[in-house]
């Protein structure tokens, strides 16, 4: 596959519907762990539910492609970096920590990324994030929040740079209370028309896509090799 570099190698990064996912002939409820689904089992609606196992399904399936296994054979889990808690925090596989691994989930869509390299991806819908001033101007730096204000769809440009900053975290490049300091300006906020389009920020590669004929999801993967989109036929088992 094209992955819009010269560096091949980049992880796979997948985007999809909560139902989509659960299509898949890999899919279940019976892939996840007994803390998944003690979590799973925690939340009081149903869709986030099935949006909680539809992003734990769906980044096995992306591990297990990159791995050259079956989706069953994977154990994920989680720890968290603060309180060392294993139901919430950074994924990982058991057993194989050559690979990386990152969801993220909202509402009725879910992305995942697997990997040989670090990863972060994250992934959200519009009109989710609220277009309040006060937000713009704690998230964005000050040349950000120009361009973003600037844009004929400000909603829409923010929410490119917010799903980046999400995914920056996630690669543990920033944290939620230095948002405002990351200054992601030199980046283009539109996407072409149903691409991908492939960027760096340092020495990270930016993957970021807009689905806007499916989900209409926004959608960046950030990672230490240029991240690739994977198609439905490449995550067939
Ligand atoms: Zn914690």
């Amino acid at each position: 596959m094209d992955n819009g570099s010269n560096e091949p190698g980049g992880p796979l990064v997948a985007v999809s519907a909560s139902t989509e996912v659960m299509r898949h002939p890999e899919a279940g409820e019976h892939l996840l762990g007994p803390t998944e689904r003690q979590r799973a089992a925690r939340f009081r609606q149903e869709e986030a539910r099935q949006d909680y196992v539809a992003a734990h399904v769906l980044v096995r399936i992306c591990a297990a492609r990159v791995l050259g296994v079956e989706a069953a054979a994977l154990t994920l889990a989680q720890q968290c970096p603060d309180c060392g808690d294993h139901g919430h925090g950074k994924p990982y596989l058991a057993g194989h920590p050559e690979i990386h691994v990152s969801l993220s989930h909202t509402h009725g869509v879910v992305a995942a990324a697997a990997g040989h390299h670090p990863v972060g991806v994250d992934v959200e819908l519009p009109g989710r994030t609220g277009t309040a001033v006060e937000v713009f101007e704690r998230v964005l730096a000050e040349a950000e929040l120009k361009l973003v204000q600037a844009h004929p769809d400000p909603g829409r440009a923010f929410l490119r740079q917010w799903v980046r900053k999400e995914a920056l975290i996630k690669i543990g490049r920033t944290t939620l209370d230095t948002l405002g300091e990351l200054d992601l300006s030199a980046l283009p906020l539109d996407t072409p028309a149903g691409l991908p389009l492939h960027s760096k920020y340092e020495d990270l590669y930016l993957l970021d896509w807009q689905d806007d004929t499916g989900t209409g999801a926004t959608v960046c993967a950030a990672a230490t090799r240029p991240p690739h989109l994977a198609t439905p036929a490449a995550l067939a088992p």
